[in-house]
This record gives C-alpha cells, sequence and structure tokens, in this order.
C-alpha cells in the first residue's frame, strides 16, 4: 500500500510506503549504548568543570548561580555553557562581505551545551517527575535569557542523543543556538498561520485528541504521531492551551510536558530498542500566532537521495501503525 498524504496546512508532502511484514522489532537498531561507557575522559561529568569553558548558568537546588575564572560550581543539577566548538560566537570575527552579488554577514550568535546530569550514563526517561520538571524549567529559562538579547531572532533548542542523531558526546545533554535571522522554516510556516483565521495547531490539537494517531496525553498535552510524519515514529508533543514558546508556559504547564516527554522517551526505548533519535523545540516567542510544539524523530530511517531532491519524505510504517505500537506499550509496558 502506498499513499501520498499532505501536511496539515502547509504545501508539504510524504509517502506513506508499508511494508506491511514490518514489525517494530525491524525498526531497532543496535544500542549504542549511549552514556553507559567513556565516562574516563568525558568533558561534561561532575568533577570535570575546569576542562569546559566557564559555566553560563548553574542550575542546583532550584537557585541559579555562575562560575567564576577562580572557582566553578560544583554539585551542579544543570550546567550550561559555551561550546567548545561554536557554530556562532557573541564576537565574530569575520567581517561582513559582499563579492559578485554573494553577501556574508559576520557569524554573530550563541552556542550553548546544556548538560542534563552530572552523572554519566543516566537517561531522561529514568529521571524523577521532579527532575524532568526542572529541565523543562531550564530550557525555558535559557530560551528567555537568550530570546531577550539584541539581535536575537530565534534560539533552537534540541537534543541529539546517539551518534546516529549526531551526538558527538556520549553524556546527556542538549543544545542551543541563538540565531540572528529567523530561519526560513519558521518565517514560511508564520506567514501561512497568519492567513489562516483560527490557529491550526489549535486544530490539530482538537482532531488529534480523538484520532488513531493519539499515542498519549494528560491534563495539558497530547503526544501523538502527525499524519504526514516525515519519519517511522515520528512523534509531535502539543499543548492543548495556545502558546507560542517555552517563555510562555506556567511550571504546571511544564510540569505535565516533562511528564508526557519521558513516556514517549519510555516507550521508543521498549518498543524500538533505545534508537538514536533527536527532539527539537519549535517556539517563536515574538510571534502570539505561533504555537509550541515539541518533534520527536528516531533516526531509524536514512535521508537519502530522494529526500534531499524533492523535500519530501517516504516513510515506511504509516503513522496510525506506528501510534498503535506506542500506544499499546504505554497501556501493558509498565
Ligand atoms: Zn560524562
Ligand atoms: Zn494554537
Amino acid at each position: 500500500m502506498s499513499e501520498i498524504r499532505k501536511h496539515y496546512f502547509l504545501s508539504e508532502y510524504c509517502i506513506i510506503a508499508e511494508e506491511r511484514s514490518k514489525r517494530p522489532s525491524d525498526f531497532a537498531v543496535a544500542d549504542e549504548g549511549r552514556g553507559k561507557n567513556g565516562s574516563e575522559s568525558c568533558l561534561f561529568c561532575g568533577g570535570a568543570e575546569e576542562n569546559t569553558p566557564l559555566a553560563t548558568a548553574v542550575y542546583k537546588n532550584g537557585k541559579i548561580y555562575s562560575d567564576t575564572p577562580e572557582k566553578r560550581v560544583r554539585n551542579w543539577d544543570f550546567r550550561c555553557f559555551p561550546n567548545l566548538y561554536p557554530a556562532l560566537s557573541p564576537v565574530p570575527d569575520s567581517p561582513k562581505h559582499e563579492e559578485n552579488g554573494l553577501q556574508a554577514e559576520p557569524g554573530y550568535g550563541f552556542h550553548e551545551v546544556i548538560v542534563e546530569s552530572p552523572l554519566h550514563g543516566r537517561r531522561l526517561e529514568d529521571f524523577s517527575n521532579f527532575e524532568i520538571s526542572g529541565l523543562m524549567q531550564v530550557y525555558r529559562d535559557r530560551t528567555c535569557s537568550y530570546t531577550s538579547r539584541e539581535n536575537i531572532r530565534y534560539v533552537s533548542l534540541f537534543k541529539n542523543s546517539g551518534e546516529k542523531a549526531g551526538a558527538s558526546i556520549n553524556h546527556l545533554h542538549s543544545q542551543l543556538l541563538a540565531l540572528p535571522f529567523c530561519p526560513p522554516l519558521l518565517a514560511r510556516e508564520l506567514k501561512v498561520i497568519r492567513k489562516i483565521e483560527k490557529c491550526p495547531y489549535c486544530a490539530i490539537f482538537n482532531l488529534e485528541k480523538t484520532s488513531s494517531r493519539l499515542i498519549s496525553e494528560n491534563s495539558e498535552w497530547i503526544a501523538f504521531t502527525p499524519y504526514s510524519s516525515m519519519g517511522p515514529f515520528e512523534v509531535w508533543i502539543l499543548s492543548r492551551k495556545h502558546v507560542s514558546s517555552l517563555g510562555d508556559c506556567s511550571d504546571e504547564l511544564l510540569f505535565a510536558l516533562g511528564h508526557i516527554l519521558k513516556d514517549i522517551l519510555k516507550s521508543y526505548g521498549r518498543v524500538l530498542g533505545n534508537p538514536p533519535f533527536n527532539y527539537m523545540f519549535y517556539q517563536l516567542s515574538e510571534a502570539p500566532e505561533y504555537h509550541l510544539n515539541l518533534r520527536l524523530l528516531p533516526r531509524i530511517s536514512i535521508n537519502a537521495g530522494f529526500e534531499l531532491n524533492t523535500g519530501s519524505y517516504i516513510n515506511t510504517i504509516s503513522p496510525e501503525r506506528a501510534a498503535s505500537y506506542l500506544r499499546e506499550d504505554l497501556t501493558h509496558g509498565e
């Protein structure tokens, strides 16, 4: 069976080409043992603070501290510092230039690492509800810290977990890039959203809440496989309340977000055998029309020539079937 599906509200397509014989275990990739070993020379471990740049913020017992060149904060819960190999810099050394109509701007911006535990080998899905909600508050705090800065137009907050998902260090962390431009992907979405009378994400919430793609829900959020999923087991997490960024989220909303995120990660682990994955926050603090959403994608299929050539995706499991496996696991898997 094969089907061309259109995105909820954008001119984007995906091809669902199911191989019916496939079971979730066929998607399972060899567990890279993320976080199981390699703590000996790990820069992110508690105790190795001297080996990283000075922290931009250190979270400890609900308070925020900062490092000084003389003294690094120890025994922290979450620690944020500039990436050792930053893609962008607050003081870029390259000048603006233009040649033959080709333009280049200095690489201004911020690139931060958020280390999510001092302990090597921890996994997010094993966090207590208190710990995971603490992390969601750190995400909110770091996002707000950069959106308020001059000349920053977008804060990209994401996690690469596992080598195949782009993680070069095998210790629980996320990354944040604060950009001086709004990424075309978001700008294009916003343009369409502004032409629609009602928020399309609020409509998606109402649609998916009762669909066969729903995986999990709580009082504030739903998790579901999107109708035109770009890959096997893609999941979106969407809030009932219309909020445009993490900065608009109350502590209660973040607590419920942490809870549902943990559910999906646990289920990925059990159904797909701890796959490498990415998750990304989509948010626009300056555009109240936008609706915050979190997207997760296990990296179990390869984007190859067709995807690069067309910007469209071939997905070998229907979102309905993927949702049924994850939903079934969450109902009976504990
Ligand atoms: Zn470590
Ligand atoms: Zn909305």
